[in-house]
């Protein structure tokens, strides 16, 4: 069971009413024609609403799909409340902010940013990665030398909020990954969202019909330092097939990098899986692995195909994710859990 939010385009959030039980389900079949003309920009949770406001300001200009997801992460990466992306991220077990980010092009370009710390956009560091190195991926104190090389300016990104936070967890240290943990602070402080969680994963078809895709986080909270997630591997949190479609990922990035899960839905799909279908066999690949573990945590998974069909399909429930495009501006929450 699917809730589903819409939003005027033109509003602020404020006025959201619920539609129950739709399916947003697509059916898939890459022989048929690409989405042209029609743009559209799809993002993981609530705060994939303002993302996408701003991908959708380069989309309906024509502007091109890999400039948008640029754009969209970098609403969540700045906001200082989303203590799960970016600045105000919540800090690993030693209270450092350490980022992890990825992008992708229709040209099946790419470019990451692992545990990179003091930087507010490590997504436009990422794209240029892929963009001005011969590489893939820099990490660490690489890859903040090389944002400092390009012009980026280093800021604190740990807030007086994502302190406190860190240190009433020190009282216990207890680090054992639980679904949705971020909601479990500060509910509170984001109005009309239930979720202040996760990675941002976004992916988007420009009007000539090419794909691209963003995804950004500030990982696990209070995590291991130089841990570093699904989210910046190409392949697992994002992978990007200009001919096929492409997919995103958030939860427990263990269990993705493991399965290599965003690659796999796009394989799924490039087998004729639609979106959703090919994200819940993707899901399914990890709880079989896992039965145990994976009642325990949450992995969502989030797709589009050249036609521009999405699906998503998530362990637990409560994953949400945004859609945008010249018609509609809605959220959609699983409502149902595997377990
Ligand atoms: N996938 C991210 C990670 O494992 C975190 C998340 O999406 O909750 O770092």
């Amino acid at each position: 069971m699917v809730n589903r939010r819409k939003f005027l385009k033109t509003s602020s959030l404020a006025g959201a009413s619920f539609l129950a039980g739709s399916s947003y389900a697509g059916t898939n079949n890459h022989f048929s024609a690409p989405r042209l003309g029609n743009p559209i920009v799809i993002s993981t949770w609530d705060f994939g609403i303002a993302a996408n406001a701003a991908a959708w300001n380069v989309l309906k200009n024509n502007g091109r799909a890999l400039d948008a997801v640029e754009k969209g992460v970098h609403v969540p990466e700045a906001d200082p409340i989303n203590q799960s992306v970016g600045l105000g991220g919540f800090p690993d077990r030693d209270g450092i902010v350490t980022l992890d980010a990825c992008i992708m092009d229709e040209l099946g370009n790419c470019g990451s940013v692992a545990a990179l710390q003091n930087i507010l956009h490590p997504i436009s560091v990422a794209r240029l990665v892929m963009e001005k190195t011969p590489h893939v991926m820099l990490v660490g104190d690489g890859a903040l030398q090389f944002a400092l090389q390009q012009g980026f300016k280093e800021v604190n990104l740990l807030t007086p909020q994502s302190e406190k936070d860190w240190k009433e967890w020190l009282k216990k240290s207890e680090y054992t990954p639980k679904i949705n943990i971020e909601n479990s602070f500060r509910p509170d402080k984001m109005p009309g969202n239930k979720f202040n969680h996760d990675t941002i994963g976004m992916l988007a078809i420009d009007a000539k019909g090419n794909l691209s895709g963003a995804c950004t986080t500030s990982g696990m909270a209070f995590k291991m330092h130089g841990r570093v997630g699904d989210s910046p591997i190409i392949g697992a949190g994002l992978f990007v097939d200009n001919e096929i479609g492409a997919a995103t990922s958030t939860g427990v990035g263990e269990e993705v990098i493991r399965n290599v899960g965003s690659f796999l839905v796009v394989e799924l799909m490039r087998q004729g899986y639609a979106p959703e279908d090919a994200c819940k066999e993707a899901v399914m690949r990890i709880i079989k692995k896992k039965p145990e573990t994976a009642k325990a945590i949450q992995v969502g998974f989030l797709a589009i195909n050249k036609q521009g069909k999405y699906g998503a399909y998530a362990i637990q429930k409560g994953f949400s994710f945004a859609v945008c495009d010249d018609a509609n501006q809605e959220l959609l929450i699983m409502g149902k859990s595997y377990y």
